[in-house]
């Protein structure tokens, strides 16, 4: 990716044959389709790239055996379409981010025979219908094999578990390595710029988007003969701004999940709880070195703030603590999340769960606009494909083939599961920090050790406890158009998820880091510092989880930084 300078220049009052709307999972993909497949692309971000639904997912890279029991009772054929096309696709994606991705087993605990049984036929089918998708096949594990895998599950009348395979990986580094391969592909791309407007020609089609730069409130225009709309859960809004007749057809639902200490729950694999009181799966996954617990599901307004509430913490601990030999107490969280499910509204106004997962791409006569709708992570590339063919309709070219099913994503060439120890030869730095790095960047890992043989102090730890240099936020706003506290730390390097309080104390040196740096902007001043702070405290809040923990593991610079 270029700097923000260079690439606003890029963008501004210049030509392109594609603009897609939404630097989510979906438009990254669509941008990158397009741009392989030689239309010049440009892609516009109002956020930051995945600063929304697509670093909320609960990471799983999956068919969905949740959707596999609804398929097969209610013998409905559009959930087995979603669930096989989800199962191929799962091997593309781990396949094309080797370093951002990784294999997964899933355990689901039995308290009775015939849950065994059952399940053993469902998984059975699961790796059936996955055909030559399958990652390894399903099997039975008795009591004592799966209390080795999982030592801190509850005991108490476990017959055994199933287990299966689906795939793991990091949304926010995935999204953001999309937006990578894309402009290496010679994409345009640019965040914290929203579009506001279109542009249109004499028979009202749109031709363009008038876009504020959010953090200079200039605006200026692109061109474009076709627009897609790639907007997530506010998909409608895009619409409407389009042609304001558009009837709503977004039903977005509050999900949410909290992280927990691995060590309250140690293990390798994923704990999967097959129902809740209100009929659903709910997943614990190992995550980075912590224990990813979610999630819950309610339908919600616009208006919804996207936080975890104490109400959610209470409901995620009461259906995960009776398969917990020690239960979890709600001050033993960590962080949490929480995003908007894109779910596409059926007619028949029933819960969000029992909505299509699948998506819609709809093709509005009247202005042009190309909307991609729903879906999932999973699908988010065969998603792509099937909108650009669209895309390519609408600019009258004839359809070409698809670049994106086998195409190595930005930083996984060469990339192999021990190349973090090469690094640990070349440069001073621990294996924690080696493994962190090369699970962020892949191989470009090099690229941003090689700030810091040029200063050293880059490769200082951006705060105790945790392995992520100072070069990484230099590198985030070199390569990787990163321009707030919460960029970094949310999404380029993960640390907002690992732990609030030590997000606290991480934001002054990323701060001062950043006003070094990005010497074209006011936008990060001591306020922006305060701000950032003053957000993790209304998360605490709100989870319930305040007052405060005194602020330990804080480092001597952050405590003397706050101390000013
Ligand atoms: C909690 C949760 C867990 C999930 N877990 C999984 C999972 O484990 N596996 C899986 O496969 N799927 C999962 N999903 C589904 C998956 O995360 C989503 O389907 C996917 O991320 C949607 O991506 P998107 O790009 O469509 O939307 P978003 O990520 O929301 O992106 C839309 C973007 O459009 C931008 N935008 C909006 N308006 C404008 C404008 N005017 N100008 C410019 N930009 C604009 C927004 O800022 C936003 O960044 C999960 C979803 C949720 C909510």
């Amino acid at each position: 990716m270029r700097g923000r300078p260079e690439e606003l220049k890029n963008i501004s009052g210049e030509r392109f044959e594609l603009c897609v709307i939404g630097g989510g999972a979906t438009g990254a993909a669509c941008a990158l389709e397009a741009q392989l497949r030689g239309v010049r692309t440009v892609l516009i971000e109002a956020g930051d790239f995945a600063g929304a639904t697509s670093s909320a997912a609960t990471k799983i890279i999956h068919g969905g055996v949740r959707y596999l029991e609804e398929a097969i009772k209610g013998a409905d054929l559009q959930e087995y379409h979603v669930l096989v096309r989800a199962l191929h696709e799962r091997v593309r994606m781990l396949e094309n981010a080797p370093h951002l991705t990784r294999k997964l087993e899933f355990l689901v605990p039995s308290y009775h025979w015939i849950d065994v049984a059952y399940l053993d036929v469902g998984l059975k089918i699961y790796d059936w219908l996955a055909g030559p998708g399958r990652i390894s096949p399903s099997k039975y594990l008795s009591h004592d094999e799966t209390r080795k895998r999982m030592p801190e599950l509850n005991p108490e009348g476990l017959v055994g578990s199933v287990a299966y395979a689906d795939g793991q990986f990091d949304d926010a580094r995935y999204n953001i390595t999309l937006v990578q391969t894309f402009t290496e592909a010679g994409g345009n791309a640019l965040n914290h710029a929203k579009v506001t407007d279109f542009l249109r020609d004499a028979s009202g089609k749109l031709r363009g988007a008038a876009v504020t730069d959010q953090l200079t409130d200039n605006t200026f225009s692109v061109n474009a003969n076709v627009i897609v709309n790639a907007t997530g859960p506010i998909a409608d809004s895009i619409r409407q701004l389009a042609t304001p007749s558009a009837h709503k057809r977004m039903r977005p639902s509050k999900v949410a999940h909290v992280l927990l200490p691995l060590d309250s729950f140690p293990t390798d694999d994923a704990l999967l709880i097959p129902k809740t009181e209100d009929g659903r799966v709910l997943f614990a996954v190992p995550w980075c070195g912590r224990l990813l617990v979610g999630t819950t599901d309610e339908e919600v307004t616009a208006e919804t703030e996207l936080v975890v509430t104490k109400q959610d913490v209470e409901y995620l601990l009461r259906h995960l603590n009776p398969y917990l030999a020690r239960p979890a107490k709600p001050h033993d969280i960590v962080s949490g999340f929480a995003g908007a499910r894109p779910l596409v509204g059926s007619d028949d106004g029933g819960d969000t769960k029992k909505l299509a997962r699948d998506d819609v791409i709809e093709l509005d006569p009247l202005s042009g606009l190309i909307s991609i709708m729903g879906g999932k992570w999973t699908t988010h590339r065969a998603m792509a494909e099937d909108t650009i063919d669209r895309v390519e309709g609408s600019l009258g070219r004839p359809r070409t083939e698809s670049w994106t099913r086998n195409h190595l994503l930005f930083g996984g060439r060469d990339f192999t599961d021990d190349c973090w120890k090469k690094l640990t030869r070349r440069h001073p730095i621990s294996d924690d920090t080696a493994l962190h790095l090369v699970s962020k960047f892949g191989t470009a890992a090099e690229d941003v050790l090689t700030l810091s043989t040029e200063d050293r102090s880059l490769a200082d730890p951006i705060v105790g406890g945790y392995p992520a240099i100072r070069a990484e936020v230099i590198y985030g706003v070199r390569r990787e158009m990163a321009a707030s506290i919460e960029d970094v730390l949310a999404r380029r390097i993960g640390l907002q998820l690992y732990s609030w309080h030590m997000a606290i104390d991480a934001a002054p040196t990323v701060g001062r880091l950043l006003a070094r740096e990005l010497t074209w902007s006011t936008s990060v001043t001591e306020a922006a510092i305060n701000g950032y702070v003053g957000k993790i405290r209304h998360l605490l809040h709100a989870a319930g989880l305040f007052p405060e923990r005194s602020v330990t593991g804080a480092t001597e610079e952050s405590r003397r930084s706050q101390e000013v």
